[in-house]
């Protein structure tokens, strides 16, 4: 039978819901009677009414177990995570050196901003192929992979800064390259046309490349290790698990006092100051700092016993001769706490075979004759725009 709402509306009130008059006359409702049979009925109806209580979620319960858990999905999951500054080795590299860019450079010389604009839009989607600095960031990588197994929590790492003077809308062609080429690039640096030499400094940059000369001598003139990058057409194959850094020693791991006297004075008034001045400290040059900073995470990994097969390798390849001039270099290098793996002293011969065999990611040289040399052999050669020899642009 069902019940229609007008027969409870016009029916009997149920017992327990009448109305009866006390003692004193009051009339008192039967559920407000306080009786122990009442008592024990509203415990039984606020039970049943009663919402139930919410239990804890699991994943918000605070046992170690669960601690674990959360660690463990933590760092299976997590992408490598970016280095703060001061810890990571930061190198900044411009979009032109890191990718080849040389038919949009002649858009926008050509054609203007505009259209230079309207061409990487319509080509977003064509990733561009990998410029001079492009093996070396592929080999910094490498070794940030051998980091991590070994310090799964350190911060450092090489960190890589890609730096463009690029609007935003050349951002997405950028991007979409860094997928295609699955580099690992998460810092961007777009300046919109202005330097962004301030920006270096802010991220503690190690060392900055970049096609452009001007900027890299403002980023020299502010004491950031810099150098510019060409594009060369013959490139040597290089290694994909180590990383091979080779330095010219004057004006560039050292001060150029000595090439200041080589300039002045020639070749024996050279020697002779070196050998008198044997004992007596070289200054540093602009790219000492990178040098000790590949010394840093070298000493990561002697430090797992891994000097054997550590995956960066540093080169000195100096003009300089080893009797005459050679051991002052090399107490220099001593005295600052810097080890360098390989030491070529050439005594003037030509640098480009040698750096042809050691096959480096990048070489810096402070003049150009001996940059174009190695270019020329195929070796990525970098040129560090700084000291005296910059008045000297050809060999003497
Ligand atoms: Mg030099």
């Amino acid at each position: 039978m069902s019940l229609e709402p007008v027969q409870v509306m016009s029916g009997d009130a149920p017992e327990q819901l009448q109305v009866r008059c006390s003692a004193n006359g009051e009339r008192q409702g039967s559920w407000e009677e306080d009786t122990e049979a009442r008592k024990d009925e509203t415990e039984h109806l606020t039970l049943r009414d009663a919402k139930p209580t919410l239990r804890t979620p699991y994943w918000e319960e605070d046992t170690e177990a669960r601690k674990d858990e959360i660690e463990h999905l933590a760092l299976r999951d997590a992408k490598p995570t970016l280095p703060k500054p001061e810890n990571a080795v930061t190198v900044a590299v411009s979009s032109r050196v890191l990718f080849r860019t040389e038919r949009e450079q002649r858009v926008f010389e050509q054609q203007g901003v505009e259209e230079y604009l309207r061409f990487q839009v319509e080509h977003e989607n064509e990733p561009f192929a990998p410029g001079p600095a492009f093996p070396f960031v592929k080999a910094l990588e490498a070794v940030n992979i051998r980091l991590r197994d070994l310090y799964p929590q350190s911060e450092e790492l090489f960190d890589i800064v890609l730096v463009t003077y690029n609007h935003a809308h050349v951002g997405i062609r950028l991007i979409n390259t860094i997928n295609h080429h699955n580099l690992f690039i998460e810092r961007f640096c777009m300046t919109g046309g202005t330097s962004p030499i301030g920006y270096l400094k802010a991220w503690q940059t190690n060392l900055y490349l970049s096609a452009d000369a001007d900027k890299v001598r403002e980023a020299l003139a502010e004491g950031i290790a810099a150098a510019t990058m060409f594009m060369s057409e013959k490139l040597s194959e290089v290694s994909q698990t180590e990383l091979r850094v080779a330095f010219d020693g004057d004006a560039v791991l050292f001060s150029d006092e000595s090439e200041r006297i080589f300039k002045a004075h020639g070749l024996d008034k050279f020697f002779e100051h070196e050998i008198e001045n044997e004992d007596t400290l070289l200054d540093h040059g602009p790219l000492k700092g990178f040098l000790e900073a590949l010394g840093k995470l070298q000493k990561k990994f002697y430090a797992k016993g891994h000097r054997m097969d550590c995956p960066i390798r540093t080169y000195l390849v100096t003009a300089r001769s080893a009797a005459s001039s050679g051991i002052r270099a090399l107490k220099t290098l001593r005295a600052w706490g810097l080890e360098i793996d390989e030491a070529l002293f050439l005594a003037g011969a030509p640098k480009g075979p040698m750096l042809e065999k050691i096959r480096p990611h990048i070489y810096f040289d402070d003049q150009m004759f001996h940059v174009e040399g190695a270019a020329e052999m195929g070796t990525i050669a970098a040129h560090v725009p700084y000291g005296i020899a910059q008045k000297y642009p050809r060999k003497q």
